[in-house]
């Protein structure tokens, strides 16, 4: 019986959908509340994107050290101090950063409600903190719960059976690690901790690991992963069960009919992830849950109770961070009455291993499959001089282009930064350039974007450099 305390515009979740859905509300002249449960951030600044890419860029700095005679370095006596390598990810790029998105909401006047929400009915939330709950009453409700790892039967989590939370703290490097599922998340994290020299074996279903990029870009990542790395990976095969022996675990697998052990200090669990829509009172409001736990939405982020908007990991689509941010932007931009909607056609996917790989739009076979009439122009990086100076000549642009007009309708990066080379070529589909646009860009040289240019100009059959 406490009396309700009333809201404008709710945001459930703090993460890169949650608290970019409130800034920009609040921009726009909504009272805004954000909730959150855990830290400021969400699983992108605490646990996901962030810190696993600064221990892979430590990782990095460490495999680099150790293989610096390839340019005549020499390093003598190179360690790693694991736990200032912790310290470094969490106090100087994971708090700067969550500090930083909690000045920002403070900045736009969005009051933070620390507690988890729970909805009653479609205009009423209950917020738990500790012993104390309070009832809210709000007009708008934007739901950015977002997702949790999935736990696989016969893979408790626990101290030695770990998701990627529990694989980005490990307080030492692994001496080996058997990694179940070979997706972006997974891959990743066997990337940087093969480089710091943990063994890794990676237990993968499908016939390939990172199956949401195109094989050729896949093999590149496989051959690093085998040749530079040590890393091994059983494709087509079924992981079983995990038996703990004090700091040992002993991962059992099934693969082509066999049962296989596999050994290691850590087994880590990256299936996938699930959205957080199963506690959160959803039916109470009358909010409908699709396929998976997923809330369906419409074009403008709206769930089927007009004042109820879902975005990011809690909604169907990549379970990617900007995509969410994307979302909370067009849901914010609704309620103050303006008429956005969401666009996927630019949305690049990022998976950052040796070397990153990174795509745009459509493939060469869905655009195919989409009935367009396009041709694959494809530009190693062999030739660039920037990516020689890198040493990291392992890689490619590719642009698919329509036949009749060179409409770059996608393209796909391998290669060094490619997360940032991709960018031009987001703009590129987004604003339905073509190959002529960008070659007749001048382009910084010596730069890995030459390649850009370089394969637009292929695509339009006067390539200088091939
Ligand atoms: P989240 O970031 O998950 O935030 C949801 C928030 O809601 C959480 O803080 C949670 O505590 C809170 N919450 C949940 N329920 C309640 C409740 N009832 N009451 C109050 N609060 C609640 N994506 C990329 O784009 N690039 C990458 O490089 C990348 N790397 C990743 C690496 C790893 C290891 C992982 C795990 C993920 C990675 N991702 C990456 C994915 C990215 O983290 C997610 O797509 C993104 O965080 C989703 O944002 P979100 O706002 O929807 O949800």
């Amino acid at each position: 019986g406490d009396f309700a305390i009333e809201l404008d515009t709710v945001v459930i979740g703090s993460g890169p959908g949650g608290y970019v859905a409130a800034i920009r509300a609040a921009q726009l002249g909504q009272k805004v509340t954000i909730i959150e449960k855990a830290d400021i951030g969400g699983t992108c600044l605490n646990v996901g994107c962030i810190p696993s890419k600064a221990l892979i860029n430590a990782g990095h700095v460490y495999h680099n050290a150790l293989h610096g005679d390839f340019f005549g370095i020499n390093a003598k006596e190179i360690t790693v101090d694991f736990t200032r390598t912790q310290e470094w990810k969490q106090n100087e790029v994971v708090d700067k950063l969550t500090g930083g998105v909690e000045m920002l909401l403070k900045k736009n006047k969005v009051e933070i409600l620390q507690g988890e929400a729970f909805f009653v009915d479609a205009n009423t939330l209950r917020v738990i903190h500790g012993e104390s709950a309070q009832t809210y009453e709000f007009k708008n409700a934007i739901v950015a719960t977002g997702s949790r790892p999935i736990e696989i039967k016969g893979f408790k989590f626990g101290e030695r059976i770990i998701d990627s939370t529990g694989a980005l703290a490990l307080p030492a490097i692994p001496k080996e690690m058997v990694v179940i599922g070979g997706g972006y998340i997974g891959s990743e994290l066997a990337g940087a901790y093969a480089n710091f020299g943990t063994k890794i074996t990676i237990i993968e279903g499908t016939g390939q690991i990172i199956p949401t990029f195109e094989k050729d870009m896949v093999r590149l990542v496989e051959q690093d992963f085998k040749k530079n790395k040590g890393v091994d990976i059983v494709t087509n095969a079924f992981a079983k069960s995990a038996e703990v022996n004090g700091d040992r675990v002993v991962v059992t697998y099934e693969t082509n009919g066999e049962t296989k052990t596999v050994e290691a200090d850590y087994c880590l669990v990256t299936v996938g992830r699930r959205p957080n829509t199963d506690n959160l009172g959803l039916e109470l409001a009358g909010v409908t849950v699709g396929e998976r736990g997923l809330i369906d939405v419409d074009k403008q982020g709206r769930t089927n109770v007009k004042n109820i908007f879902a975005i990011g990991d809690a909604v169907p689509g990549a379970a990617l961070a900007h995509k969410a941010s994307y979302e909370g932007k067009v849901a914010a931009e609704v309620i103050s009455g303006e008429p956005s909607e969401v666009d996927y056609i630019a949305m690049p996917a990022v998976c950052f291993t040796d070397p990153e790989l990174a795509s745009v739009g459509h493939t060469e076979k869905s655009a195919k499959e989409a009935g367009l009439d396009v041709k694959a122009s494809k530009f190693p990086l062999a030739g660039n001089g920037r990516a020689l100076s890198l040493n990291a000549t392992t890689g490619f642009v590719r642009l698919v282009t329509t036949k009749e007009d060179n409409v770059i309708v996608g393209a796909q990066v391998a290669g060094p930064n490619a997360s940032d080379v991709i960018a031009e070529l987001t703009l590129a589909v987004e604003s339905g350039m073509n190959a002529e646009d960008i070659a007749l860009t001048i382009h910084s040289h010596p730069s890995l974007a030459e390649a850009v240019m370089d394969a637009s100009e292929l695509a339009l059959g006067k390539p200088i450099h091939i």
